[in-house]
């Protein structure tokens, strides 16, 4: 969806609202496609002292595969929306990434939630967030309880325990 931002240029306070739904099932992250459910952005374009600001949201419900323990998990997500949009043709590198580039009054709000997207599913892949995964030795799923290994001593402590013990 192109934004079309020519009744916001130019006028101070000026607000155009948004809202879309995507098809993001083919997208791959790591082993899995995690995005499976419609994936919903809304927000508003904002005309500020002349700066177009876009803010927002997308919403959709995760279906990954936890990164600690293996396990498949089902979470709605939330990704918040910040980005600005610049009308600046002898500025061919935008600053910084949230910032994105309007041609002849539009902007690719795909690109953005796209880019909103990759960012935002960085550190999502866990069934919870305080997911203790699977012992690297043993492989049991900690979250069930600790396993019977032996916790590993630091060498260099055991050093230190062997000369305590003399
Ligand atoms: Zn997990
Ligand atoms: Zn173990």
């Amino acid at each position: 969806m192109q934004l079309e931002l020519a009744q916001l240029i130019g006028k101070d306070g000026s607000e155009l609202a948004f809202s879309e739904q995507y098809d993001f099932s083919d997208m791959q992250f790591g082993i899995t496609h995690p995005l499976t459910e419609p994936v919903k952005a809304s927000g508003a374009v904002k005309n500020a002292a002349g700066v177009l600001t876009l803010t927002g949201q997308i919403e959709t419900v995760l279906h990954g595969v936890c990164d600690r323990c293996a396990k498949p998990f089902t979470r709605q997500l939330s990704i918040p929306l910040h980005a600005v949009l610049e009308a600046d043709p002898d500025c061919d590198e935008p600053e910084d990434l949230w910032t994105f580039s309007v041609t002849d009054n539009r902007a690719d709000l795909d690109e953005i939630i796209r880019t909103a997207l990759v960012f935002g599913l960085d550190g999502q892949m866990l069934c919870k967030e305080d997911c203790k995964g699977l012992c690297c030795r043993c492989g049991a799923d900690l979250n069930l309880g600790p396993c019977s290994c032996k916790p590993e001593i630091d060498p260099r402590l055991a050093v230190l325990q062997s000369l305590l013990e003399k």
